[in-house]
């Protein structure tokens, strides 16, 4: 098992160029995936084969996508106010299925709390109210594109408040103790569970790829029965395989790892 998650933010539009647009380096990327003769699959059956509840036959050649931060740019196309039109994710999959018959299918992990977003799209993106959750059950009645956690509030630098009791933000390794892990992770859980009607996965993904010892060792796996996950996600550049930690799993971060279709064909080639 050698399994490569991608991750794209689709709030990244600083131009209209692979480096500097998730949007354009997507697209680029599901083609040069297809030439390499792999195939995109759901994130949750990388974790069910993980986690030995199917067989890893299955995952032969595969590669799987997730979304970070959920906001408008994955569903909706949108005018960007000096990029101009941006296709959202959700139709660069639809486009790369139509063009080459490929299904394809991608993880967004969302930003739970409705308050933290209303606020995220005043201080990150433009105040037109591109962070809703509208979309959410649309995109899982479709199966495109599955909804998992990124936490309540990313425990944000730009929230005048987050859930971290005294206010250590802009990093997810200040949640260290029950009570921030619980206001993080538990919670988003439940109102995910509460507002979906799909049965979820489980999945979540660290903000910022930040953990501690505390969330891989402690609270992720002794407090299952609360927070109902059945993996975690970071931003190390490495496939999955099977000694992986599931409360530590790798993922390669566009504009992070990789910044050009060149580059993108080393990471290609390099879990070959
Ligand atoms: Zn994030």
């Amino acid at each position: 098992m050698r399994i490569p998650v991608l991750t794209y933010h689709s709030n990244n539009v600083g131009g209209n160029g692979y480096a500097d647009n998730d949007h354009v380096a997507l697209a680029a990327d599901l083609r040069a995936i297809d030439r390499a003769g792999r195939r995109v699959v759901p994130l949750a059956r990388v974790v069910d084969a993980l986690l030995g509840e199917a067989p890893e036959s299955d995952l032969e050649g595969a590669i799987a996508l997730s979304f970070d931060d959920g906001s408008w740019f994955d569903w909706h196309d949108l005018d960007h106010p000096t990029c101009g039109r941006q296709r959202a994710f959700a139709g660069i999959l639809r486009d790369f299925s139509a063009e080459t018959g490929a299904r394809v299918h991608a993880t967004s992990f969302v930003i739970v709390s409705p308050e933290a977003r209303t606020i995220l799209d005043r201080t990150c993106l433009v105040g037109r109210g591109w962070w809703g959750d509208d979309w959410w059950p649309a995109a899982e009645r479709e199966g495109l594109i599955a909804i998992e956690s990124h936490s309540w509030d990313h425990n944000h630098h730009t929230l005048p408040e987050t859930v971290q009791r005294d206010q250590r933000t802009g990093t997810f390794q200040s949640i260290d103790s029950w009570a921030d892990a619980d206001a993080e992770i538990r919670q988003a859980n439940d109102w995910l569970d509460a507002h979906s009607r799909a049965p979820r996965a489980g999945l979540f993904a660290y903000p910022y790829g930040e953990n501690n010892d505390y969330l891989k060792r402690e609270y992720l796996p002794h407090h299952a029965g609360e927070h109902r996950l059945r993996a975690a996600f970071g931003t190390e550049p490495r496939p999955v395989e099977a000694q992986s930690d599931r409360w530590d799993l790798p993922r390669f971060v566009c504009g992070h790892h990789w910044h050009s279709p060149e580059e993108f064909e080393r990471v290609l080639k390099s879990i070959r």
